[in-house]
């Protein structure tokens, strides 16, 4: 399977090695060439020029930012990929997004499956993802070797679109869990509690989870190195509100969230790890 991957993210970039590490990656493309380039040169593939260089994939995965950036690489991939080629997207976008790649995809007989992931970049970098998938299942079973690169877990959820819907799902957990921890945390050091001690002693009960131990010391020490950036929660989160008023459920946690990391974007910190949370956290 001769593999293409657009975005050499956080998270691109590590599954991108995973595929090549199972000898599948062919080509490597990025909107900042130079990345693509070094990336490239790293891992002794091509770097892509143009679309023309996808021509002869049969699979080409997806890691971008945002909606806009999917249907862009969609529209020029349906061009040039030859029909029975594949299209799997793992960017965090709206289900609509994912149906209309889709539709545009499969004008020209090539497949497509939006299949966001979750894990975090240590995820991409330990090849533990959570893999949501959203499509036709025999295409899922066609790529799934591909995908077995990096992934932890690959659940089909259903019809294209149901990948994205789950993702939404996840964000609303992620969002409430990261207002939860920064909101403890600095609590914590307002106490003069110990991190030492607290870290473990909340990790080890029922307040445990991944957010907490991935993230907890490196926030209580300042850093908030990405990661998962906060102008990225902010996009989903913008996503995760349409789709929750559409059918009609509580948005607390939602509309909280978005204002959180609105204010942090306008303070010049979109590429911060969402657990710069914690500094509006020790505002009071
Ligand atoms: P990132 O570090 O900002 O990387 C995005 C990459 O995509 C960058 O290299 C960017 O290029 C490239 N890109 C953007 N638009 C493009 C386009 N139109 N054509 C080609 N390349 C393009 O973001 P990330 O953290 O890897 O996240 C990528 C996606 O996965 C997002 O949708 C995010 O919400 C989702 N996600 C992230 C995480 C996480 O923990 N980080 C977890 C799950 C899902 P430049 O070099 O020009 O910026």
């Amino acid at each position: 399977m001769k593999t293409g991957f657009i975005g050499l993210g956080a998270m691109g970039a590590p599954m991108a090695g995973h595929l090549h590490a199972r000898g599948l990656l062919t080509v490597v493309g990025n909107r900042t060439q130079a990345k693509a380039d070094a990336l490239a040169a790293e891992l002794g593939v091509r770097a892509v020029v143009s679309a023309a260089d996808y021509a002869e994939c049969d699979l080409v995965v997806l890691c971008v930012s945002a909606d806009a950036d999917v249907l862009q690489n969609v529209q020029a991939l349906s061009e040039v990929l030859k029909p029975g080629a594949r299209v799997v997207d793992h960017s965090t976008v709206s289900a609509e997004t994912a149906r209309e790649a889709a539709r545009i995809l499969t004008a020209r007989g090539i497949g497509f499956l939006d299949a966001p992931v979750s894990g975090g970049a240590e995820g991409a970098r330990n090849g533990k993802l959570s893999i949501m998938v959203g499509g036709s299942e025999s295409e899922l079973d066609a790529v799934r070797p591909a995908l077995e690169a990096y992934a932890l877990r690959i659940t089909h959820m259903g019809a294209t679109g149901s990948g994205q819907c789950t993702k939404a799902v996840n964000q609303v957990l992620v969002a409430g869990i990261n207002e939860a921890v920064c909101e403890g945390l600095a609590f914590g050091e307002k106490l003069g509690l110990d991190p030492a001690k607290l870290l473990p002693t909340l990790g080890a009960g029922a307040a445990g989870n991944w957010f907490l131990d991935k993230r907890g010391a490196s926030m209580l020490r300042r850093e908030y190195v990405p990661g998962f950036k906060c102008a990225h929660l902010l996009k989903d989160l913008n996503i995760v509100l349409g789709m929750a008023k559409a059918v009609g459920v509580s948005t607390s946690v939602i509309e909280h969230a978005l204002a959180d990391y609105a204010r942090l974007v306008e303070r010049g910190l979109g590429d911060a790890d969402t657990s710069a949370l914690i500094e509006l956290k020790r505002e009071g």
